[in-house]
């Protein structure tokens, strides 16, 4: 059984036991919605972060953390086109982790993001563990009555669109597994070209804004232009620290221009098989479409990665992956928050079946993006 089946069941065993009217939207979406008096729904979703999974320690600050926990919730409450207004976090770490600034670097990030977007902590829990940090983030926003944006309301004809870009927070997550290290004022640590393990150090002291900083590779010092260190830093944080579209999921809710919407947490292949599955409908993508992660595209030769299929198949980006009715595309807007967004394909009523264009070739694009319980890309 993998992740999805697991879901799917505990989806029927909901369906079997007490209801309540007020349920809009119960297991299966990015986020629950729930009808409130008047003329508003609740949104809500919940998102966990388990250390040696989802993060590593040691290779960041733990304010990033405390930004990225937040982020990922915001992410949920923009792809059902809601307005963030609170959240709750719990947290459980072992005793050492309680004895060092994790806590207070933490919420430093936290805090941060959410004054940017006015959310308001207003509650949680702390619990000691074992062995491993855990984070469980917790989001609450709201849309007006029926506006919640669902995965499961794609049509034949819609034309899709995905906002930002593609595939850089799966290659910062590559660097980071190939010896990339951040600390509160930049990279600490550089990938290292091709073995595991031997990854060199910036030079400290050294700064990354100006000209060809020093690095130590093994023992001999190596040259590295500054345009290549920022480009790893960018990819790395866009790991680490990612944005939620939270002004594009309010505009798509709040003028009614997305039909359906996921954010891309798994990857895009992963994430429109979802978002195909629940409205029974199959899309036809344009590979030259595809909006790879600019960084990524500039980093590529030099470090052997495949940007098309990271842009497709890589986890983490937290865009926005969203459809809109033929007669709606010439209402979006062009940018939201400085972020574009790509027409990239269209929805075709082949149920289940997601193919991809190149030039006259077409192919079967199959999911391949993150699953917890199997391997990952
Ligand atoms: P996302 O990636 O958007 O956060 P997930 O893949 O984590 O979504 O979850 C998909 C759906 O399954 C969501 O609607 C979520 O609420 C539901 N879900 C996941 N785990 C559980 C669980 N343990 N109990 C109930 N519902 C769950
Ligand atoms: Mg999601």
């Amino acid at each position: 059984m993998n992740e999805f089946d697991f879901i799917r069941r505990l989806r029927e065993q909901t369906r079997t036991r007490n209801q309540s009217p007020r349920i809009l939207t119960g297991i299966g979406d990015d986020a629950s919605v729930i009808s409130e008096a008047g003329n508003r729904d609740f949104v809500v979703t919940t998102d966990l972060l388990v250390e040696g999974v989802d993060f590593y320690r040691d290779t960041a600050p733990a304010s990033l953390l405390g930004h990225k926990a937040l982020a990922v919730s915001l992410s949920d409450i923009a792809a059902m086109g809601a307005r963030p207004l609170w959240s709750l976090v719990s947290i459980g770490m072992p005793a050492e982790v309680w004895a060092d600034d994790f806590k207070e670097s933490f919420f430093e990030g936290y805090f941060a993001l959410a004054d940017r977007y006015g959310v308001v902590l207003c509650g949680g829990d702390v619990s000691e563990a074992k062995d491993k940090t855990v984070i469980d983030s917790i989001v609450g926003g709201e849309v007006n009555s029926g506006r919640a944006v669902l995965r499961s309301t794609a049509q034949p004809g819609d034309q899709i669109f995905v906002t930002g870009g593609l595939g850089g927070a799966a290659a910062g997550l590559k660097l980071i597994e190939m010896g990339a290290r951040m600390g509160p004022k930049g990279l600490t640590s550089l990938p290292a070209p091709s073995k595991r393990g031997t990854s060199r150090t910036v030079r400290e002291g050294s700064e990354l804004r100006g000209t060809s900083p020093t690095v130590r590779e093994g023992s001999k010092a190596a040259e590295i232009h500054t345009s290549e260190l920022r480009t790893i830093e960018a990819l790395v944080l866009r790991q680490l620290c990612p944005d939620a579209r939270v002004g594009w999921g309010i505009v798509l809710g709040e003028e009614r221009l997305a039909s359906a919407m996921i954010d891309v947490s798994d990857g895009l292949s992963s994430d429109l098989g979802h978002l195909c599955r629940q409205s029974n409908v199959g899309a036809l993508l344009q590979s030259e479409r595809i909006p790879i992660d600019k960084e990524v595209t500039k980093l590529c030769g030099r470090r052997a990665l495949d940007p098309l299929a990271l842009a497709l198949h890589g986890g983490e980006d937290f865009e926005l992956l969203f459809t809109v009715r033929p007669d709606d595309v010439t209402r979006l807007p062009k940018r939201v928050d400085g972020v574009k967004a790509s027409h990239i394909g269209e929805i075709t009523n082949q149920s289940g079946v997601i193919r991809i264009a190149e030039g006259r070739r077409i192919w079967d694009l199959q999911p391949r993006g993150f699953e917890h319980f199997s391997r990952s890309v």
